[in-house]
């Protein structure tokens, strides 16, 4: 990444109200850059609540302090930058998040943050005259990487999680939610619904890096959310019988490894024959020794589908398969539902608006018809679609991979991104 609007950066004059000009979208990438990032792999750990966390907070809050915004975290750890009051109501809101998966890339949530920034900059340089307040977001927890359940911080604001139940998250060391908060410097006993302070937001607007290729193939360089995919994560324990390696005839074994080899299998066919998704992509072993049988296999699904009966198709079909397969192999399986997400349309009239807008300035100036697109992936603005009017700008990525260091956008498009905000924000928020 070298400059995406950095054209617009330092020299352009951009002041906030008696300050410096505030750090271009290249500055701000270059300083996030380094955090958390792993030297061996070159992905992102910027897990919830660890050192790294504190530092990409402590990066937002510089962001907001050099723009003279005004900076608080509510009380489920999310920040806000706010520009007017925040009392006022009818705000619109707009941001993401700046944890990442295990090894992720550098797009998937600090894109939308950087880019809320550097559109508010945007629209002070073209002496927009808001008549509505204006935030920029960083929902904490978004990707669930440490304590196994996605969106905790708008999940707890929109009262979609309680506290009682986030308290007791635990991450992969048995530390619970509660006591890592509390480590990094928040409260744990403040958690809790905040339907006051979202009572405020009149909408929030989130701008990601598109996790597919729709974009790469229609040739577009921002298209407008639709949907989100209903989606959930399901526990499979299959439990057998430890034994030694060397020594157990096969026909003795109650191997629970073969349960599910068999059901990742099972996966594989359920979600091609349903036309869903459908992913084993973390698994724990006991005892976890080479020359060990194992006693206990846990595996995770993670299943995905434009509509409900699909879903349902999918997961059904996996718990099916997974049962006849332990049930000759003489192994045990429980099935957990751990987290599910409904579909999620997002405000038609808030999407037609943006459609609208965008259409009018076109972010390459064309005027063209901006894409509508689905997407599986989950994002905190389906949670927060429960409870204000929320929409979706994605960036392309040519690479169509996500979750990975090798996700992209290329510069252009993530100028394109900027000014497709800026102009959304500038239809929503100003005069
Ligand atoms: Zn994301």
């Amino acid at each position: 990444m070298t400059s995406p609007a950095g054209g617009h950066g330092r020299a352009s004059g951009a002041t906030a109200p008696g300050g410096s000009p505030p750090p271009s979208f290249q500055d701000m990438w270059r300083d996030l850059a380094p955090i958390g990032r792993h030297a061996g792999s070159g992905g992102y750990r910027r897990y919830a609540w660890t050192g790294a966390d504190t530092e990409c907070r402590e990066w937002f809050r510089e962001q907001a302090e050099a723009r003279g915004l005004d900076y608080e975290t509510d009380r489920n750890g999310n920040q806000w930058a706010w520009l007017g009051d925040p009392l006022a109501g009818d705000a619109v809101v707009t941001g993401s998040h700046l944890d990442s998966v295990p090894d992720g890339g550098a797009f998937d949530g600090p894109l939308g943050v950087v880019s809320s920034f550097a559109a508010l900059d945007e629209l002070r340089r073209r002496g927009a005259e808001f008549t509505r307040p204006l935030a920029v977001t960083n929902f904490g927890d978004e990707e669930g990487a440490r304590f196994g359940l996605a969106c905790v911080g708008s999940r707890l604001a929109a009262g979609q999680l309680t506290a009682e139940k986030a308290r007791l998250l635990r991450d992969g060391d048995g530390v619970p939610l509660a006591r890592a908060m509390e480590a990094a410097g928040h409260d744990p006993g403040a958690i809790g619904p905040d339907h006051e302070r979202l009572a405020r937001v009149g909408a929030f607007v989130e701008l990601h890096v598109e996790q597919g290729r729709a974009l790469d193939l229609s040739g577009d360089p921002v298209g407008v959310a639709s949907a989100i995919w209903p989606h959930g994560r399901w526990r499979f324990d299959f439990r057998g019988e430890a034994n030694h390696a060397g020594t157990t005839r096969l026909a003795d074994r109650r191997d629970p490894m073969l349960t599910y080899a068999e059901t990742v299998l099972a996966a594989r066919r359920e979600a091609a024959l349903a036309g869903g998704l459908a992913t084993f992509g973390k698994v724990a072993v006991e005892p976890n020794g080479v020359n060990a049988i194992p006693s206990l296999v846990r595996g995770w699904l993670d299943a995905r589908a434009a509509d409900q009966a699909t879903l349902d198709a999918v997961v059904d079909g996996v718990e099916r398969a997974a049962r006849e397969h332990a049930e000759r192999a003489g192994t045990d399986l429980d099935v957990v539902r751990e987290s599910f997400t409904p579909v999620v349309e997002f405000q038609h009239a808030l999407r037609d608006e943006i459609r609208r807008v965008l259409g009018k300035h076109g972010p390459d100036g064309s005027g063209r018809t901006v894409p509508v697109l689905g997407t599986g992936a989950g994002h905190d603005a389906g949670i927060l679609s429960a409870s204000v009017p929320t929409a979706m700008l994605f960036v392309r990525n040519p690479t169509g991979i996500s979750h990975s260091p090798a996700e992209h956008a290329a510069e252009d498009d993530c100028v394109a991104g900027v000014i497709a905000l800026a102009d959304v924000l500038e239809g929503l928020a100003c005069s």
